[in-house]
This record gives structure tokens, C-alpha cells and sequence, in this order.
């Protein structure tokens, strides 16, 4: 799997998908509403993700587009966040939260707007939060230091594992808010067990049967783009990308 990077965010999402059937078949006339409220917020999530991961042309809008429409979202679950964490989770309240963050995204360090959600630290999700923090300085970093190195460095295999990781963090984040909010208000572990297991079914398959990502030591990282993804065959049909990384047309003649 260590040089199958093009499929680790595909498989990390195998338990946002899995937690995200567990909410859709989990829907009862109890909680209809909420219940329709969270498996929209996975539903989007997991599309979004699964979309930039597979970093192709999807739902009918080019890449660029959708990795915007995920760097939105993201501020959407931060708001969610913080709402959970600092207010009744009224609708009202969510709606000032999700326009608190926008404002703040639009700030220096405004991305990390989501801190205040630590304030109540050791609320239960603290660590989980303070964890989404830190894997998105990770990858802000990360994307940094990839500049002027080839798409087959170490650093794009780095970054996608971080977002790999932070792919697995938000599952956790949104399952747990889920809970928290749902009747009767008690973790269901067993989703997320079953997620982590079909995630490692995931792997096994991907360890048989993907073959390793293409990469070249000639494609050199010029730009951080909206995030270089680790595919060379990914990075071609991208525009965003292509833009990003040099000597493409040379490894054509390479092929
Ligand atoms: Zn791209």
C-alpha cells in the first residue's frame, strides 16, 4: 500500500460511507428530522471527499469547482462544530455559527476559527477537535514545502496521508456530534467499529488488486494549486493540477 497513495483518501472514506448508510437506515419518525439533518451533512460530506479523492469530473462540475465547494463545506462542519460545542444547537444558532466561520474564514488564520470549540476543553469531542486542528496545519504545511519537489517526493505521499487521516478524523467528529444530539443521546460505537472494519477490507483489496500510483521524478511542483493530487494520470486530466506540475508533455515521451 506504500505506493498506492492515489486510493488512501478512497479508503478512509470507506467509513464515512459506512457511517453514513448506518444514519440513512437508522432514520425513525422519532428523530425524522434530525436523522434527515445528519445523513445530509455525510451524504454531502462523503460525495464531496470521494470527488476530490478520485479527482475527476463528477456530479456534473469540473474539479476546481468541487474542490472550492469542499474547502466551504469544511468551514460548514467547523460552524457545526463549534455550535455543538458552544450553544443549545438550535437552527438559529447553527446558522450565526456557520456565519461566524465564513467571517473568520475571510481573516489571517481564520481557518483556525474552530479553536474556540476547545474553550470547554475537555469536553468530550476535545481531543478529536484539537486533532482536526492540528492534521489541518499539517496539510497547509505540508502543501508548503511541496513546492519546487517532484510529484514522486516523499512530501505528496505526507500530505496525503495527513489527509487521509483527517478524512478519518471528521467520520469520528460528525458521528460523534450526531450522537450527541440524537435521542437518546448515547455513542453508537458499533458504526464506526463496522467502518473501521470494512476499512481494512478496503485495504486488503486495494493491496490485491490496485495497482501503484503513477509518479514521476521528472514532474516537478511549481504551484500548490488547489492541492496537487498524488496521481500522475490524476494531475493529467485536471486542469488545476496540470497547471501546477512541470515537464508533463516530457514524460509523455517517456511512456
Ligand atoms: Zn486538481
Amino acid at each position: 500500500m506504500f505506493n498506492k497513495h492515489g486510493v488512501w483518501c478512497q479508503c478512509a472514506l470507506v467509513v464515512t460511507m459506512t457511517i453514513t448508510l448506518a444514519s440513512i437506515f437508522s432514520i425513525q419518525t422519532l428523530t425524522v428530522s434530525q436523522d434527515i439533518f445528519w445523513s445530509g451533512i455525510l451524504i454531502i460530506t462523503t460525495v464531496l471527499r470521494f470527488s476530490v479523492a478520485e479527482h475527476r469530473k463528477m456530479i456534473g462540475l469540473d474539479m476546481d469547482t468541487i474542490v472550492r465547494l469542499l474547502n466551504k463545506w469544511y468551514i460548514v462542519i467547523d460552524s457545526l462544530i463549534i455550535a455543538s460545542v458552544m450553544t443549545t444547537f438550535n437552527l438559529w444558532e447553527i446558522f450565526l455559527s456557520i456565519v461566524f466561520s465564513f467571517a473568520c474564514s475571510y481573516l489571517p488564520y481564520g481557518r483556525y476559527s474552530i479553536v474556540i470549540a476547545l474553550i470547554r476543553w475537555p469536553d468530550s469531542i476535545s481531543a478529536i477537535i484539537a486533532l482536526r486542528i492540528v492534521s489541518n496545519y499539517y496539510i497547509q504545511q505540508i502543501m508548503k514545502k511541496m513546492v519546487g519537489t517532484s510529484v514522486a517526493d516523499l512530501n505528496i505521499k505526507k500530505l496525503t496521508f495527513v489527509r487521509a487521516g483527517s478524512i478519518l478524523i471528521e467520520a469520528n467528529i460528525i458521528w460523534h456530534l450526531r450522537c450527541h444530539h440524537r435521542f437518546p443521546h448515547v455513542y453508537r460505537y458499533r458504526a464506526i467499529l463496522m467502518g473501521f472494519i470494512n476499512l481494512i477490507f478496503a485495504i486488503g483489496w486495494c493491496q490485491m488488486y490496485v495497482s501503484e500510483t503513477k509518479v514521476s521524478y521528472r514532474a516537478t511542483i511549481t504551484k500548490i494549486g488547489h492541492g496537487v493530487t498524488p496521481s500522475l494520470n490524476a494531475i493529467k486530466q485536471c486542469p488545476v493540477c496540470k497547471g501546477s506540475v512541470t515537464s508533463l508533455d516530457i514524460e509523455d515521451a517517456f511512456d
